[in-house]
């Protein structure tokens, strides 16, 4: 019976296949609930500035931990999030709740640390995205320049004149712009120097690929090199991502990277982990902030 057979050979496949549809379909219908069950959290990842070695700014990333599931990871739950339209909500939540905690860190340390917020395309593109914006710094009380959007290349290349008054908006109210993930998208340059933007952020990839300085490879030099060149050029801040090794600090700070951010210094944490770790280096005298970087 070799059709029968066949038929067994495919149902296998359509098994494993079918599981993982299901965990997907699963997960999709529990992250509607994620937020009022009060399963969605953000950790904050500090973000060095180079010259100073000082805590400059701080990026929010959200934590989604499932009763049954555990961690699932924002690269699974974010994209449902899209797809769903349920970003605009939990987007607005994650931004009430950063400016909250900017706000506290404000008046817990008198000094200015920048929280920076990942905002989707979806979220970027809702005619209610600005007065999303407006509302949390209303709330909270945070001054506008204590805050910067983190957006892709791709969402800034959707829709030109909608991006476009959105970015004017922004900077009218004071907050600022960064590109993440520099360098991965579709785009062109010209967008660097037409709109609004305050930094870009290096992507990761590219980061990885210089290694240890005496091995990075050619390339992966000229590449982070040209990067940090177009930045300057534009007067864009410049920020490294997921820095792992000292090898890799020494590079980018040897090219002029204004900022860097990544395992080698600290792991995404949670707000009061922060806060300590910002709270030491004030009372050992070491204000403003500080980490050392050697
Ligand atoms: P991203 O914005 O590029 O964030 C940086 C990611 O790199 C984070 O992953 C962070 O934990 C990780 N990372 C930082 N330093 C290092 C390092 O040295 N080595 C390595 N290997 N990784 C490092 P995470 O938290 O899993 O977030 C993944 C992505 O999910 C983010 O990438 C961002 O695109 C998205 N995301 C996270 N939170 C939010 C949010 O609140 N809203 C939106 N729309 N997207 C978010
Ligand atoms: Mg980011
Ligand atoms: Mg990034
Ligand atoms: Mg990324």
């Amino acid at each position: 019976h070799v059709k029968s057979s066949g038929k067994n050979g495919v149902r296998r496949f359509d098994g494993a296949l079918d599981a993982e549809l299901e965990r997907r379909k699963v997960l999709e219908r529990e992250f509607q609930f994620a937020l009022q069950r009060g399963q969605l959290s953000v950790v904050y990842q500090p973000i060095f500035h180079l010259p100073s070695g000082e805590v400059h700014k701080a990026e929010v990333l959200l934590r989604w931990t499932h009763p049954e599931f555990g961690a699932v990871s924002p690269g699974t739950f974010i994209a449902m999030a899209e797809s769903s339209g349920q970003i605009i909500q939990v987007g607005g939540w994650v931004l009430d709740t950063a400016c909250a905690q900017a706000r506290r860190w404000r008046d817990l340390l008198g000094q200015p640390l920048v929280v920076t917020v990942n905002v989707s395309p979806v979220q970027f593109l809702q005619p209610s995205f600005v007065p999303q914006v407006k509302n949390a710094l209303l709330r909270s009380g945070l001054p506008a320049s204590a805050l910067e959007l983190e957006l892709t290349e791709g969402a800034v290349m959707q829709q030109p004149s909608t991006v476009r008054a959105a970015l004017h908006d922004l900077r009218q109210l004071g907050v600022s712009i960064a590109i993440d993930d520099f360098g991965t998208g579709y785009s062109s340059l010209s967008y660097l120097r037409d709109l609004p933007i305050n930094s870009i952020k290096i992507d990761r990839s590219f980061i990885r690929d210089l290694a240890t300085p005496r091995r990075a490879p050619q390339y992966a030099v000229a590449l982070v090199e040209a990067i940090v060149g177009i930045a300057r050029t534009l007067d864009l801040q410049v920020v490294a991502e997921g820095i792992e090794s000292s090898g890799q600090l020494e590079l980018v700070r040897s090219f002029g990277c204004d900022f860097a951010q990544g395992y080698h210094f600290a792991r995404p944490m949670e707000a009061q982990a922060l806060t300590e770790l910002l709270h030491h280096d004030v009372t050992a005298g070491d204000a403003p902030p500080h980490i050392r970087l050697n």
